[in-house]
């Protein structure tokens, strides 16, 4: 007869923390990492992320969802940490910016803190954000940025800015195993609807038939990522040999005038929408193209989803999702 003392067999799988996983990219991230035999622990305070981004995964036995929030320490066991908590929306990032401020820095401490004392390796999702409304074009990650330190972005910018400077001290100062993601801007299923960033806005207006908010003239320029090829280079990045620490620039090089978005959008949802030109909002930036050439080389890894496809993806998400065909997912 088994002794009921008998020592189980310790998990071989990797135990994995995503924090800010109920949210867009932490959701693709989530469902990738239980596909590959990961145990997953998922930190949330569901701020603007959401449960039903997970719905489908939640019987999994290998992963555990916890409510908490990353300006509070965190102690828990694991060998790799994502840390992805923050809004990323500028409407969302701007209602509670001092919250935003807080999540950034006192979140890398406690991740940092975290990760130091069980010894994890530890990838921070930084943002094309940190180069701010750039002179240099497209920006390589040797470029130090043009941030307004007052402005209305700054709680994010800064607040990112903040973080990238803890992860690197940190491994300077202590020896930690940090991997540095700048994310460029990403779209696809599962954003938020009321999300306020402008693929999700123009996808859910033009399916509504509603006015497309453009702001300023839509001169402006950004470059889209899908979601699959972002979270497959956070993956990579996470794999990469100790000595490479980034930061390494994350996003799709191909930049488009946000009126070539709208126009786009309407063209593929075959909408009757028109083009309503609103203020720009203050420190917008001009232009943003990503030079993705360290993650070519280093990560062997370029986007492979055209702007196009993306859409029709992302756009196929929002029709079932605001016909009420889809709850989530
Ligand atoms: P998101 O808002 O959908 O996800 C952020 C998640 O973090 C949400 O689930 C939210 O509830 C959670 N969160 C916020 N504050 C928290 C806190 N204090 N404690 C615990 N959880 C908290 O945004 P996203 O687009 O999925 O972005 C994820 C990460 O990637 C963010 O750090 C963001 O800065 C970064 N990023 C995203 C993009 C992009 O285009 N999507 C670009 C650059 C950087
Ligand atoms: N934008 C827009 N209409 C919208 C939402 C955004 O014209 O309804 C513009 C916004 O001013 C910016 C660009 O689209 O120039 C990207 O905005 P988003 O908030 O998605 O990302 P970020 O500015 O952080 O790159």
């Amino acid at each position: 007869m088994n002794s009921p003392f008998t020592a189980v067999k310790p998990s071989t799988r990797k135990r994995v923390l995503v924090t800010g996983g109920a949210g867009f990219l932490g959701s693709h991230l989530c469902e990738r990492l239980l596909d590959a035999g990961y145990d997953l622990l998922c930190v949330d305070n569901f701020y603007t992320g959401t449960k039903d981004n997970l719905l489908h995964v939640l019987a999994n036995p290998h992963l555990e969802l916890m409510r908490h929030d990353v300006t509070f320490p965190l102690y828990v066991e694991v060998d790799e940490i994502f840390n992805l908590a923050c809004p990323a929306s500028p409407i969302h990032y701007q209602f509670d910016p001092v919250q935003t401020t807080k999540t950034s820095v006192h979140g890398a401490i406690n991740m940092l803190g975290l990760a130091k004392r069980v010894k994890a390796r530890i990838l921070q999702a930084s943002t094309s954000e940190v180069y701010g409304d750039p002179e240099v074009h497209p920006q390589r990650e040797e470029y130090w940025g043009r941030v307004n330190p007052i402005g209305v972005r700054a709680c994010y910018d800064e607040g990112k800015r903040c973080a990238e400077t803890l992860f690197f001290d940190y491994r300077r100062q202590h020896g930690l195993n940090i991997k540095v993601a700048r994310i460029f801007n990403t779209y696809g299923p599962r954003m938020h609807p009321n999300d306020g960033r402008v693929v999700s806005n123009f996808i859910v207006q033009a399916l509504r038939n509603e006015p497309i908010t453009l702001y300023g003239d839509g001169s402006q320029t950004r470059s889209f990522c899908y979601v699959d090829d972002l979270i497959e280079g956070l993956l990579r990045l996470m794999a990469t040999p100790d000595d490479f620490i980034g930061p390494v620039n994350l996003g799709n090089p191909g930049e488009f005038s946000i009126k070539e978005l709208a126009e786009k959008v309407i063209e593929l949802t075959g909408s009757h929408s028109v083009l309503s030109y609103h203020p720009l909002p203050s420190d917008d930036p001009v232009q943003r193209r990503p030079d993705i050439a360290l993650a070519q080389n280093v990560l062997s890894w370029e986007p492979k989803v055209h702007l196009e496809e993306g859409l029709r993806r992302t756009i196929a998400y929002f029709d079932a999702l605001l016909s009420g065909k889809r709850e989530s997912q």
